[in-house]
């Protein structure tokens, strides 16, 4: 993980971001405890035991840290620290489902590595567990990219429970809504973040949005290592990255064109043809919660 870090900060990221948390604990032994049989699953299937775990939420899987888990997460944290330096920001996600006092005890035992800030610790409906997670810790903590509208994020901004919003712009309500959105939170002198794991479409219009708040941090962004990523869209400098920073477009609407062609060979199926209807999904279980 800190290699991979290490590449992106020689690709121009000046902020960057990884997992932390129970997912890499699982295969230990001795580095969590839950009562058993709170999560169905084979035993011994460690991916489905993984999986059970998250569709209850983070109050309601009594799952623990152990003194030792919570050293491994640290030792983990150490070797980045160790590989990319003291001075880069780097934010910590994907804790797992751990309740509050495990968030706080883990939150203070990362205090000495500086991390940027730590999310979605805890579902972002539960208010009053940010508040206790924030004021118990000397380390920003950040939630929202589950959140729909203004509306929406005003319990967490009243409370002063997060030092970090982090909307969606395709969950939160789009352009408009999330510039107020980040307009709120600087009321209050909380930052803003974006999140986004979309295409160069989503991500251009977050750039926009951007662009026109005053208390903005970072974009997020998961595809550096997928090429064909910059040639969905078209008139526009590429890579639309640029050493890590994306130019704000001067063109008319979002400042690009969409490449149908690309987008056409890369659809998932392949078969399946461009805007085909996809039924299957009114049915299906899309992993789509509300919290994360
Ligand atoms: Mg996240």
């Amino acid at each position: 993980m800190g290699y991979q870090l290490k590449d992106r900060l020689e690709r121009g990221f000046t902020i960057l971001k990884m997992d932390l948390g129970v997912n890499q604990l699982i295969a230990e032994p001795g580095a969590l405890s839950w009562p058993q049989g709170m999560l169905p699953g084979d035993p011994e299937d460690k991916l489905e035991r993984m999986l059970n775990m998250q569709t209850l939420m983070h109050p309601f899987t009594h799952v623990r840290l152990t003194p030792k888990g919570i050293d491994l997460l640290c030792d983990y944290v150490a070797q980045v620290r160790a590989v990319v330096g003291d001075q880069v920001p780097i934010a910590a996600d994907h804790f797992g489902h751990i309740g509050v006092d495990d968030c706080i005890r883990l939150g203070q035992a990362l205090e000495p590595y500086n991390l940027a800030w730590l999310e979605d610790l805890v579902p972002w409906q539960y208010t009053d567990a940010w508040v206790q997670i924030e004021r118990a810790l000397h380390t920003p903590v950040c939630t929202g990219e589950d959140i729909y509208l203004r509306d929406g994020f005003k319990p967490l901004l009243e409370a002063h429970a997060v030092n970090v919003i982090h909307p969606d712009m395709a969950t939160s309500g789009g352009i408009l809504e999330t510039k107020r959105i980040g307009d709120l939170a600087q009321e209050y002198g909380i930052s803003m973040a974006l999140h986004m794991a979309g295409t160069p479409i989503s991500t251009m219009a977050s750039v926009h949005c951007a662009a026109a708040t005053e208390n903005f941090i970072a974009l997020e962004h998961h595809f550096t290592d997928v090429p064909f990523w910059n040639d969905f869209i078209d008139g526009l400098p590429k890579p639309i990255i640029q050493n890590g920073f994306i130019p704000v477009p001067e063109g008319p609407g979002l400042g690009f064109s969409i490449n149908e062609d690309v987008i056409r060979e890369h659809l998932v199926p392949w078969d399946r043809g461009f805007f085909a209807p996809t039924t299957e999904w009114d049915e299906q279980h899309s992993h789509d919660r509300l919290w994360s």
